[in-house]
């Protein structure tokens, strides 16, 4: 890890870099705390200096206590006027303090005898401590404190106090007296600027400069600036931080592209007799993604492209029309769906499509029998099987392809960089083939700029003709039975419905538990209505039975938990109940909702809500009923939940930036992206210090 910059040329210089110091040639870093701070990523000296605060505190000036306002860091000063045990709702001891100007609480929760004792009227303090509305008015609770001696005045801090991401064992006090150090030892090596002179618009400010300024900001810093991550200096480096990675994943697109592929030749006649069976003709969102995918695969790289399209943009016809010219140009084409369900999908929609035109189609997936199985597998290495779908089971070890040309892989939309790349490895050709992404969350373009950089987008933004935008309502449950009474009436019609139950998402075992109780509840209140269940804690083949018999229209209503988000299709259901859609974030909600208007029949979404609704659940839901347009839902939700929660992160792990926040400096992204692809053709020696720097040597990048 510490082995230093391999890089060469400009990025060398006479001193040694600060890269290539150990933090165990700081005073006081033994082996023991080296290791304490390797936790936090902390190897070199560099790795300190780059380790950045998360917020600052003011202890540069004491506030009057009459000025002290709620949740404020604060120092104050005053004189003990009272002092006792209390016992409320648990016992605390309570110090009243008074200056001139007013007076406050100190609570302490826990405290020691001794400690009390001292704590006795007519003491002069000084505290530091967050503010909060207490039982008595302002309180600071566990305020640190000094004894205030006239003799001998305590000097207060010279400069904003940082507040690092710390670790077990590593204080912050620590961390602050060894970042002094670090930034000491500027002088004596160098700190490379590693982004060339002539990428900056203007002359940027000296990284030294920022470093020593965002470690230590001076008294008259704009504190306020600095906690919002929007100070010059934080701007400066949150642009270096996002351009690493942005070349860090344009690094693995790189290598990924010179290992090139087979170029694959557009096949007219063979698309052209596809396009006639079809039944209908492509939309001009579907012709032009289409072209854009073969064009790609018909150069000698591979093709490394997401397709984004709302749910029942038609994808699935785009993703044939690649296969096809992976075939027409006698290679296989792979397609894995997330779900059996889905596959299977994929398997009927395929099978139908390409078998007329005399290709033959594959079939693998977990459930398989073992017989018919080890069948396919042979028939896919001796490549009579032509173009294969299935699940995660493609890309198990003892899947070997005669010779693949194309993976599809649909509906991921949760996929994190690093697991798109352990399925590329996997696949058995080692990951040389076109690789076709497609996702049916659109997310908003500036993160797609970031989580995407590796990848082309293309963007299918327009329906099929002849949908009905499905008519979004907001019900509360005050009018349950109402609603009860509108699912039996569509049932009766013959018509079908989801019922979705939610829950906050943690919990698959209340959510399903919630289901149960919704459906039994049902089953009493509607005899004559055949209903089903699904949720995720069930058996898949349960659950299979379930969803193919509402397929069917073996039964007309289906409860559900949200489980069935993803892709599922079935045209005659017509009616979507969510439940608590306050508690969904919009992307779920309309993924949800585009389970039904797939059809011609009018279709209609209740969003059957508890009341009262928080100002949030509310603008959702109205969100909701005003668009049905998944990039503008995208949008909104990233306005109202922050890219953390849009891009699913909390499940990928993926996207932690130091000082980066994607909402707040998205806005960098364009240039970013100008700049990343200029110091990648003219710079290249640069690039592998920027991503050591600030993405250290995570194994993800370094082992493609
Ligand atoms: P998604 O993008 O959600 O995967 P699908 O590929 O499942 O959408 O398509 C949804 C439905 O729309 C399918 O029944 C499909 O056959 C149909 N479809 C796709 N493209 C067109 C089109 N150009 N005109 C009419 N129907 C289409
Ligand atoms: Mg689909």
């Amino acid at each position: 890890m510490n082995s230093g910059l391999k890089s060469g040329g400009s990025a060398r210089q006479q001193r040694p870099c600060l890269s290539q110091v150990e933090v165990t040639a700081l005073k006081g870093v033994g082996k023991q705390l080296a290791q304490k701070l390797g936790r936090l990523q902390i190897h070199t000296v560099q790795d300190l200096l780059f380790h950045l605060p998360l917020r600052y505190m003011d202890r540069t000036r004491v506030t009057p206590i009459g000025a002290v306002a709620p949740l404020a860091n604060v120092v104050i000063e005053g004189e003990i006027k009272a002092c006792d045990v209390v016992y409320g709702k648990r016992r605390s001891l309570m110090c009243r303090l008074q200056d001139g100007t007013g007076t406050i609480t100190l609570r302490f929760f826990h405290f020691s005898g001794a400690q009390k004792k001292r704590l006795q009227p007519g003491v002069k303090l000084r505290c530091f401590g967050e503010s909060r509305r207490g039982a008595s008015g302002l309180e600071l609770y566990h305020p640190e404190y000094d004894y205030l001696d006239a003799d001998q005045p305590i000097a207060l801090e010279a400069r904003l106090t940082p507040v690092y991401p710390a670790t077990d064992g590593v204080t912050q006090q620590r961390l602050r007296s060894l970042t002094e150090q670090a930034l000491a030892l500027i002088d004596d090596y160098s700190l490379q600027e590693l982004i060339p002179d002539d990428a900056w618009r203007r002359q940027p400010y000296p990284l030294r400069e920022a470093l020593e300024y965002l470690h230590h900001p001076p008294k008259e810093a704009p504190i306020d600036k600095l906690l919002e991550g929007t100070h010059p200096f934080q701007q400066r480096l949150a642009f270096e931080e996002l351009l690493a990675h942005h070349l860090s994943m344009l690094r693995i697109r790189q290598r990924i592209q010179a290992a090139g592929a087979t170029a694959l030749a557009p096949v007219p006649d063979l698309q052209r007799r596809f396009l006639q069976q079809l039944g209908f003709s492509l939309t001009g969102a579907q012709a032009r993604v289409s072209a854009e995918i073969s064009a790609d695969l018909s150069r000698p790289v591979p093709m490394l492209r997401l397709v984004q399209g709302d749910v029942g943009s038609g994808k699935t016809v785009v993703a044939a029309l690649a296969a096809i010219q992976a075939v027409g140009n006698g290679m296989q084409a792979a397609i894995m769906a997330p779900t059996e369900i889905l596959a299977e999908q994929h398997r009927a929609s395929f099978t139908r499509w390409l078998e007329p035109l005399g290709i033959s189609v594959g079939w693998l997936s977990g459930k398989q029998k073992a017989t018919e199985r080890r069948e396919q597998l042979t028939a896919i290495e001796s490549g009579e099987v032509q173009v294969v779908v299935g699940t995660h089971a493609l890309f198990q070890e003892e899947v070997r392809f005669s010779h693949l040309g194309l993976t599809i892989i649909d509906e991921q939309h949760r996929f994190g960089v690093d697991q798109r790349l352990a399925l590329r490895n996997k696949a058995s050709d080692g990951g040389r083939s076109h690789q076709l992404i497609m996702t049916a969350t659109p997310i908003p373009r500036t993160l797609a700029m970031s989580v995407y950089a590796d990848l082309d987008c293309s963007v299918i933004n327009e329906l099929p003709p002849g949908r009905t935008p499905v008519k979004t309502v907001a019900i509360s449950q005050e009018r349950r039975q109402q609603v009860i009474e509108r699912v039996h009436a569509a049932c009766q019609e013959g018509r079908q419905a989801y019922w979705v139950c939610t829950l906050i998402e943690e919990s698959e075992v209340l959510e399903a538990q919630a289901a149960e109780a919704v459906t039994d509840a049902l089953r009493n209140l509607l005899p004559d209505v055949g209903i089903g269940l699904v949720h995720g804690r069930m058996k898949a083949a349960e659950k299979d039975q379930q969803m193919r018999a509402f397929k069917t229209g073996e039964l007309q209503l289906l409860v559900a938990t949200t489980v069935i988000e993803v892709g599922v299709d079935v045209p005659n259901a017509s009616l979507m109940i969510i439940e608590n859609p306050e508690r969904l974030g919009l992307a779920q909600l309309h993924q949800l909702r585009g389970r039904v208007g797939r059809g011609s029949a009018e279709s209609h979404c209740v969003l059957l809500h508890g009341a009262p609704l928080s100002n949030q659940g509310r603008e959702r839901l109205t969100a909701m009923r005003e668009t049905s347009d998944g990039f503008v839902i995208a949008e909104k939700d990233l306005q109202l939940r922050g890219p953390g929660e849009v891009l699913g992160t909390r499940q990928t792990g993926e996207v932690q930036f130091r000082l980066a926040d994607l909402q707040r400096d998205g806005h960098l992204l364009p240039r970013i992206k100008e700049v990343a692809s200029y110091i990648l053709t003219s710079h290249s020696d640069v690039v592998d210090a920027l991503i050591l720097r600030w993405l250290g040597d995570s194994e993800n990048y370094a082992s493609v």
